[in-house]
């Protein structure tokens, strides 16, 4: 088969349309969005454009359905979790290439995404079993404590295009565990992958109305409707902190429990003590994974003084080695950025930077032809007062700027009201301990570039968001405590 005529099945083999109460159908109102190639800016194809009636209908289908699928017994949600699990990493090729085809991420990424995204499901169907409650005497010895946990109810899940599979099973994984029913909205840009994770729920015996998704191009005039509606209970988001933001202030009016993935600004702090090859590998992988679209992506690299220099030339020789091109070609490891307004903002960051000071050591430029590229980046002496040291950049640019003590580092690392990762590269294990404990973030990447893993609870403190996803933590998000007061 050629390239051409492959992508072309994968993209035909996709549902197109809502999935709601087990049934496939087109929008309310009939109509359609496009799905574009990042790479190519030209349309894929065109799916459902859901409405806010639409929304409702999902919504009715999984508030009916919530009683009996919460009293469902766990060796049956563990074992469809499990069969998910086996058919997304059955299917990865075909799932990589169409999570490529729609968010621009080379190939190999998508393919270790899918991956990372059934390990949810393989976690998930284990935790499945393992609800537990505990048995106590009051303190005093009169009555008993006795404590459940009960799946929390209808939710509904917001999630963004970067990973367009993994943020789904993240989230649906320990709400099919739990006993939740779900209403899922997709980003706009990349529903594909969720449509197809709908299907393949739908073989694994998934029973019609615990997973509804609704596509749309209108995200706040769809959900918004369901967010004041009592019979929705939870919201899980993962998205930007702007947005976070406001779904938080309208989950007030119903005291929705949320659970909120925001946007970071990760440090890397690399010592002069480190191990510079490992801290450069590093560097380039909490860089460049995902084109640098990642919420998790290093945003700022804190250098001792002496080094500073060093590692920038040679990240730079790294980053300005790494070829550039659609996703679906050999060797590319730098695919496009996902759209126009997300280039335009790392581009308006570097000349900020420029403006301030910082120097250009490799890349910097919009490259000419079609797709959204923007060329691998390395900014050095990039002083404080930089945007990009405040911002999320999104994108393949790294700022390299130094310190001079320990404290100093810290300082500058937490300097931000971001809180979700920092990345630390040192060989003193003292140091590596006060620094972990010393950060303002809910997670650490010790002389590491990557932080995610499906048993690890992943998520931030500060503006970076509220809950954790992953680990045993992951499945507490969608399970409500009731204790019961026990006269003997
Ligand atoms: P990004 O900047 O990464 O696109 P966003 O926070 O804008 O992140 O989007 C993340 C998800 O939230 C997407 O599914 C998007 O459609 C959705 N979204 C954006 N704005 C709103 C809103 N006001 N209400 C509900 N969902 C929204």
């Amino acid at each position: 088969m050629s390239i051409a005529t492959e992508e072309q099945t994968v993209v035909d083999s996709v549902e197109k349309r809502l999935y709601i109460g087990g049934e496939w159908r087109d929008a309310s109102g009939g109509g359609t969005l496009e799905v574009l190639d990042p790479a190519t800016e030209e349309a894929l194809c065109e799916v459902a454009d859901g409405t806010p009636d639409d929304a409702m209908a999902a919504l009715d289908a999984a508030a009916e359905q919530q009683r009996e699928w919460g009293q469902s017994a766990p060796n049956d949600r563990a074992g469809i979790l499990w069969k998910a699990f086996e058919m997304l990493n059955e299917r990865a090729d075909e799932l990589a290439l169409l999570m490529t085809l729609e968010m621009g991420k080379p190939l190999a990424e998508s393919r270790a995404e899918i991956v990372y995204a059934a390990d949810f499901f393989r976690w998930f169907s284990g935790e499945a079993l393992r609800i537990d409650g505990t048995y106590k005497q009051f303190a005093n010895g009169t009555s008993r404590v006795l404590v459940m946990k009960q799946p929390v109810g209808p939710s509904l899940m917001i999630t963004p295009w970067n990973f367009p599979m993994a943020m789904g099973t993240r989230k649906v994984g320990p709400a099919i565990a739990a006993g939740c029913t779900i209403v899922m909205k997709p980003a706009q840009q990349t529903p594909l992958s969720m449509l197809a994770l709908g299907q393949i729920l739908e073989e694994a015996g998934l029973p019609g109305g615990v997973f509804n998704i609704v596509t749309t191009s209108s995200s706040s005039k769809t959900t918004g409707p369901l967010i004041q509606d009592p019979r929705l209970r939870k919201l899980s988001f993962t998205g930007s902190t702007e947005v976070g933001r406001k779904l938080i202030e309208a989950s007030a009016s119903q005291v929705l429990k949320t659970s909120m993935e925001l946007g970071g600004n990760a440090p890397f702090l690399i010592f002069e003590d480190a191990d510079l090859d490992a801290a450069v590998e590093g560097a380039l992988l909490a860089k460049m994974r995902n084109i640098g679209e990642a919420c998790t992506a290093a945003n700022r690299f804190h250098v001792a003084e002496p080094i500073q220099e060093e590692f920038s030339r040679r990240l730079a020789d790294k980053m300005g080695a790494l070829k550039m091109g659609r996703g679906t070609e050999e060797d590319v490891r730098v695919g496009p950025l996902i759209d126009q307004p997300s280039r335009e903002k790392v581009a308006e960051l570097v000349q900020d930077a420029l403006d301030k000071g910082a120097t250009r050591v490799v890349g910097g430029e919009i490259p000419d032809g079609r797709g959204y590229f923007f060329q691998p980046t390395v900014l050095g002496d990039v002083p404080q007062g930089a945007r990009m040291f405040r911002e999320e950049i999104f994108g393949p640019v790294a700022p390299v700027g130094a310190f001079g003590s320990e404290e100093d580092a810290l300082a500058r690392a937490n300097d931000t009201e971001y809180g979700l990762v920092a990345y630390v590269y040192t060989s003193d294990i003292k140091r590596a301990i006060r620094v972990c404990e010393g950060l303002e973030t809910g997670m650490v990447g010790l002389n590491q570039g990557m932080v995610s893993n499906a048993g690890a609870p992943f998520g931030g403190v500060k503006q970076s968001g509220i809950g954790r996803e992953g680990g045993t933590e992951g499945l507490e998000e969608f399970l409500e405590t009731k204790y019961v007061a026990v006269n003997l």
